[in-house]
C-alpha cells in the first residue's frame, strides 16, 4: 500500500495553490464588497483546468481522475472556500448529470463550456418541501406541449441560479410514479421565458455567490433538452451524487485545514499572561484533536477517490468520507473560532465565516443524518450501500473512450 500521492498530483496541488494565491485570494473580498459574481475568475479557473479533472479530453477535461479532483477542491477550499461555491455547477453535479445521462450532442454542446468556465451552471433539485426526500415530495411539474415542456412550480436553494446560463433542473412528469416520475432537463434560463431566480438572504454567506429561490411560470424547455427519458431523472442524480459527496468531503477537508492553519498561527502569535496561548495545554488539546481528525478525514477522502478511480464499489466509503470530513470541518471551525476568542467574531478574520460554511457543508449533498443512515443500514444488513455498483446503463463519467461521445 502506498500512502504518497503521485508527483503529477502534487504538481497539480502546487498549481492550484498558486492560482488561488495569485488570482483569487487578493480580489475575492472586493467582489464580496461589490456583491459581484466573479464570472471572469471562474473563466480563468476553467482555463487553468480546475473543473475538468474527471472528464475526458474529448469534452475539455484533463482525465486526471477523482484523486486529482479531490486534491484540487481541497486546495481551493483551503485558500478561499467561498470561491468553491460554484465547483458543483462547473465541474461537479451539473456537468456530471449531462455527461452521465445526455445524448452525445447534448454532451458536446454543454459540457465543454461548463468545465471551461465559459458558461455558468446550476443544479436544481431541492424544493421548499423536498430536501432529503427529494423525489417523494417534489411538486414542480413539467407538462409536454408539442415540441416543448412547460414547467411550473418553485425550486429552493439553487446555488447561483441568478447567474446561470445552462443548468440541470428536475421536475415531475408523472405525479403518481414517485422517484420514477422525476425527469431531468437541461435548462437555459436566459434563452427562454418563465424563469425568475431570487437570492435568499443568508447570514454569513457569500454576497457574490448567491443561493436562490426559482419561480417557474410556464418556463419553456425544448423537448430536445430533456436529459434521458421521462422518469430517468432520479437515476441520473443518484449516480451524480456519489462524486458529489466526494467533492463536498474534499471541500470540508480544505476548510478544516484552513481552520487548523489559522488556529496554529494565532495560537503562536497571541500572548496572554506573557506567553503564547499555544503554551496552554487546553489550547494544545484542541490543536491535537484538529490535527488527528484532519489526518483521518484526508485518509478517507483519498481512499474514496482511489476507489472511484479504480471503479471499485464506492458508495459506502463516499458516505463515510463525507460524514467524517463534514464533522471534522464543523469541529475545526468551532475550535478555531474559540481559539480566536473575541476576534473569532470579527469579519476581518476568516475564522468568523468558516463556521457558517462548515454548517452548510454538513447538510449539503445529503445531510449528515442521511450519510449515517446509508452507513448504518449497510452495517446492519438492511440495505447494501453499494447495491447498484456496476448495474447502471449510464455512461461512466471517467471513461476515456472518445468514441462514446462522438458516436
Ligand atoms: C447554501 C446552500 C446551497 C444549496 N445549494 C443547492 C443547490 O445548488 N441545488 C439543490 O438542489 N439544493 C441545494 N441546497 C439544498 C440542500 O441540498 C438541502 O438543504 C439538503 O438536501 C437538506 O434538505 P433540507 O434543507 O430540506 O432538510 P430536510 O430534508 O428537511 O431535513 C431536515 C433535518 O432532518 C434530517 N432528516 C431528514 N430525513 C431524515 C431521516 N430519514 N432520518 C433522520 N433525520 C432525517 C436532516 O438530516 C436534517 O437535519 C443548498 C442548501 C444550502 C443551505
Amino acid at each position: 500500500m502506498n500512502f504518497t500521492l503521485p508527483p503529477e498530483i502534487e504538481a497539480v496541488r502546487d498549481m492550484v495553490s498558486r492560482f488561488m494565491q495569485n488570482e483569487v485570494v487578493p480580489v475575492m473580498e472586493e467582489y464580496e464588497k461589490r456583491q459581484e459574481f466573479p464570472r471572469e475568475l471562474i473563466r480563468k479557473a476553467g482555463e487553468a483546468g480546475l473543473y475538468g479533472a474527471v472528464f475526458p479530453e474529448s469534452v475539455g477535461g484533463s482525465n486526471m481522475g477523482y484523486m486529482a479532483s479531490a486534491v484540487i477542491i481541497e486546495e481551493m477550499a483551503r485558500h478561499e472556500v467561498r470561491f468553491t461555491s460554484c465547483n458543483n455547477q462547473q465541474g461537479g453535479t451539473c456537468p456530471t448529470c449531462i455527461y452521465l445521462g445526455g445524448t452525445p450532442e447534448q454532451v458536446r454542446k454543454y459540457v465543454p463550456n461548463l468545465v471551461a468556465g465559459k458558461t455558468i451552471g446550476m443544479m436544481s433539485l431541492s424544493e421548499s418541501g423536498s430536501g432529503s426526500d427529494a423525489a417523494g415530495a417534489m411538486k414542480t411539474f413539467a407538462r409536454r406541449d408539442g415540441d416543448v415542456y412547460r414547467i411550473n412550480g418553485e425550486k429552493m436553494w439553487a446555488s447561483i441560479a441568478n447567474e446561470t446560463d445552462v443548468g440541470i433542473l428536475f421536475a415531475k412528469t408523472d405525479r403518481d410514479a414517485g422517484a420514477k416520475g422525476v425527469t431531468a432537463f437541461i435548462v437555459e434560463p436566459k434563452k427562454y421565458p418563465g424563469f425568475t431566480a431570487r437570492p435568499i438572504d443568508m447570514l454569513g454567506m457569500s454576497k457574490s455567490f448567491r443561493t436562490c429561490v426559482i419561480s417557474l411560470d410556464d418556463f419553456v424547455v425544448p423537448v430536445e433538452n430533456r436529459l434521458g427519458e421521462e422518469g430517468e431523472g432520479f437515476k441520473i442524480i443518484m449516480r451524480a451524487l456519489q462524486p458529489g459527496r466526494l467533492n463536498v468531503a474534499a471541500k470540508c477537508l480544505g476548510l478544516a485545514q484552513a481552520c487548523f492553519e489559522d488556529a496554529v498561527r494565532y495560537a503562536n502569535e497571541r500572548t496572554v499572561r506573557g506567553q503564547p496561548i499555544g503554551k496552554f495545554q487546553m489550547i494544545q488539546s484542541d490543536i491535537a484533536e484538529m490535527a488527528s481528525a484532519i489526518e483521518a478525514s484526508r485518509g478517507l477522502v483519498y481512499r474514496t477517490a482511489y476507489s472511484m478511480d479504480n471503479a471499485l464499489p464506492s458508495n459506502r466509503i463516499a458516505a463515510i468520507a463525507k460524514y467524517h470530513a463534514s464533522q471534522t470541518a464543523k469541529m475545526c471551525a468551532d475550535k478555531t473560532q474559540q481559539i480566536f476568542g473575541g476576534y473569532g467574531l470579527a469579519s476581518e478574520f476568516r475564522a468568523s465565516r468558516l463556521r457558517v460554511y462548515a454548517d452548510m457543508l454538513y447538510n449539503g449533498e445529503g445531510s449528515a443524518n442521511i450519510q449515517r443512515i446509508i452507513i448504518a443500514e449497510d452495517a446492519l444488513g438492511y440495505k447494501v450501500a453499494d447495491r447498484h455498483h456496476g448495474k447502471t446503463r449510464l455512461r461512466d463519467v471517467r471513461q476515456t473512450d472518445v468514441a462514446a461521445v462522438a458516436e
